[in-house]
């Protein structure tokens, strides 16, 4: 009899270790995924600090810039 209660029990902390298991492994994995393809998808005027899809940023000098007016701007300098 105790040999099935003792059966039963081990069976639920396996199953609770498990589920808990499956759910740390989850999580972080959806939070740096959402991190990620999020700083992927913007990128910042080099020249305002505006934060613009990626796909519609102006490139110049090596840098992204929200307008094509903002780039022939170029990065502003503080004080000049
Ligand atoms: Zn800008």
């Amino acid at each position: 009899m105790i040999r099935y209660l003792i059966i039963g029990a081990v069976l639920y902390l396996v199953g609770v270790l498990v589920r808990r298991v499956l759910k740390q492994l989850r999580q972080p994995a959806e939070s740096q995924q959402t991190e990620k393809s999020a700083s992927e998808a913007t990128a910042r005027c080099a020249h305002c600090g505006m934060f613009v899809p990626r796909n519609e940023a102006v490139r110049g000098d090596g840098r992204e810039f929200c307008s094509r007016e903002h780039q022939q701007l170029g990065t502003r300098r503080d004080g000049a």
